[in-house]
């Protein structure tokens, strides 16, 4: 059995690990990471499709802070410590430079998630991190109330500060399970169980696989059922199982709240910025222009052809399969009507699999919010998706990691 003594051991080189190893080491304490996958940050470098979405460059604290909820209280000394301004600062420094998008929507402007891992490996590298991967931490060593170790297999770190950096539970398959979180309700905390926040939505129409891959820009999305409403607009991505795409994702908390008093139906217009008069006329003409077609096969003139599937859901097939000149004014209005609305039933979100975000973790009234230190464990520090803090997605997640881990780092 081994002993190694280190004046801070991080567990997990996620965004926030590497950021509180660096950090700290910066400082010249003597530092350990310790990550169980070969290599560190697999979650980082699938963020933002391959591009990173690093942070939102919303430059009002209080505007930024609004986005996550209740936690917007607690994160206010942590943000005055370490916010969008010095966030940016930091990766420039590091040679990695940023450009803003729609939205405040930050990238590097390499436009690579594996860039952010290398620049943020090379911060802990060049402060002299201890990088051991292939380390799975199996829980804390905790003496009289204050950390002193952690436990990897038979062999003991000890340190008498830890900064638990485990991630969340969404996506177990690249690293975060959210196990370590779930050790420290042994140590007094309350851990909220993890659900999938921001998420895909399941639907109960199978025709929705036939056009798995097509993206709609541009459409809007009224969500209901009795309980109440949400209305959306932007980018639809339909899959095998349902609907995602920005728009949907950042929904999903709300629908979710919806789908608690059963089926929620989505209703897709094709047209938002056209009034039902408008496209029932612009459905007229391309009927006059094609008398002796077949109406399946002029579809293509009003909307993408794969999408003439989801139109076969929403009007008779007998109507798509007729010539254009035995069509009824009813029947052609119908058909109008289905574009301003293709309705779809959403009977749940994808599992954490699914998930960019579970929410869950720590609740924030236990972390002292000038540090993150626990107020359960002494030495014990909490970073990143290891934190109850919700937010939607656009660079709030990873800002809470950079912010929360900076902080640690510089606290131990
Ligand atoms: C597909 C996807 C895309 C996303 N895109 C964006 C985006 O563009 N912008 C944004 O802001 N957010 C995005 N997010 C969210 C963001 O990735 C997370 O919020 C962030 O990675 C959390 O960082 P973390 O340090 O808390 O945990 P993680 O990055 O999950 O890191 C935790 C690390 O701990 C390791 N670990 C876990 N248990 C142990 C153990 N017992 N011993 C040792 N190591 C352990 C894991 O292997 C992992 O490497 C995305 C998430 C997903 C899933």
């Amino acid at each position: 059995m081994s002993n190694r003594h280190y004046d801070v051991i991080v567990v997990g080189g996620g965004a926030s690990g590497m950021m509180a190893a660096g950090r700290a080491a910066e400082r010249g304490l003597r530092v350990l990471l310790l990550e169980k996958n070969k290599v560190l940050g697999r979650k980082l470098a699938a963020t933002g499709g391959g591009r990173c979405n690093i942070l939102n460059a919303e430059p009002d604290v209080r505007q930024l802070l609004s986005r996550y909820g209740d936690a917007a209280k607690f994160l206010f000394s942590p943000f005055a410590q370490f916010g969008m301004q010095q966030t940016w600062d930091f990766f420039v420094a590091q040679e990695l430079p940023l450009k803003v998008e729609a939205n405040g929507r930050a990238f590097p402007e390499c436009e690579s998630a594996p860039a952010v891992v290398e620049t943020l490996r090379t911060y802990c590298t060049r402060n002299q991190v201890e990088i051991r991967l292939k380390k799975a931490v199996d829980g804390l060593i905790v003496k009289n109330g204050a950390v002193v170790g952690v436990q990897v297999g038979s062999e003991i770190f000890s340190a008498p500060k830890v900064i638990l950096a485990t991630g969340g539970a969404s996506h177990p398959e690249l690293g975060a399970s959210g196990a370590g979180v779930e050790w420290l309700s042994v140590y007094g905390h309350t851990v909220h169980q993890a659900t999938p926040s921001i998420v895909p939505l399941k639907v109960l129409e199978p025709w929705v696989k036939y056009i798995s891959g097509v993206t709609l820009q541009g459409v809007q999305v009224l969500f209901q059922n009795k309980k109440g409403q949400h209305k959306v607009s932007g980018s639809v991505l339909f899959t095998h199982f349902g609907l995602s795409g920005p728009v949907i994702l950042n929904s999903s908390p709300k629908v979710k709240e919806l789908l608690q008093f059963g089926q929620v139906t989505a209703s897709v217009d094709l047209f938002p910025k056209a009034d039902i008069g408008t496209v029932r006329t612009r459905v007229r003409e391309v009927f006059d222009a094609h008398k002796n077609k077949q109406v399946k096969n002029i579809l293509g003139e009003i909307i993408m052809p794969r999408l003439v599937a989801a139109l076969a859901a929403q009007v008779p097939v007998e109507v798509l399969e007729k010539r254009v000149h035995d069509v009824t004014k009813q029947e052609r209005e119908q058909l109008a009507d289905a574009l301003k609305g293709i309705k779809l039933t959403v009977i749940g979100t994808m599992g954490l699999e699914w998930a960019v975000l579970a929410d869950g973790g720590v609740d924030l009234q236990e972390v002292d919010t000038k540090t993150m230190e626990s107020k359960k464990v002494a030495g014990l520090y909490l970073t990143g998706d290891a934190l109850h803090v919700n937010r939607p997605s656009g660079g709030y997640s990873l800002q809470l990691c950079w912010t929360t881990g900076w902080v640690a780092g510089s606290a131990v």
